[in-house]
């Protein structure tokens, strides 16, 4: 490999690997992949906000509704963690 290819390789690996964990995280959380990805690819730290973010919607096997309260908590949540209501199935 030329001595200028390395750091071209790299930030090609950077952006890649980042913008597809974006990719898979805004999937789990009802959020635009596309838009992420390329966020992410582009911005690394974007990962973190993305991490922390709540998802916007429910995702079949991710997160669903609380069915008391309506706040969006874990699949297999056996209690909703904002109202302590047990939740069904
Ligand atoms: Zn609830």
């Amino acid at each position: 490999m030329p001595g200028y290819a390395k750091p071209v390789f790299l930030i090609f690996f950077v952006i890649i690997v980042a913008g597809t964990t974006g990719g898979f995280l805004a999937a789990d959380r009802g959020r635009r992949v596309f838009v992420w990805c390329l966020l992410c690819g582009l911005l690394p730290p974007f990962l973190l906000i993305l991490y922390f973010a709540k998802p916007l919607c429910e995702v079949e096997g991710v997160f669903k509704k609380c069915s008391k309260c309506g706040e969006l908590i874990k699949w297999h949540s056996p209690v909703c963690k904002y109202c302590k209501t047990e939740q069904p199935g």
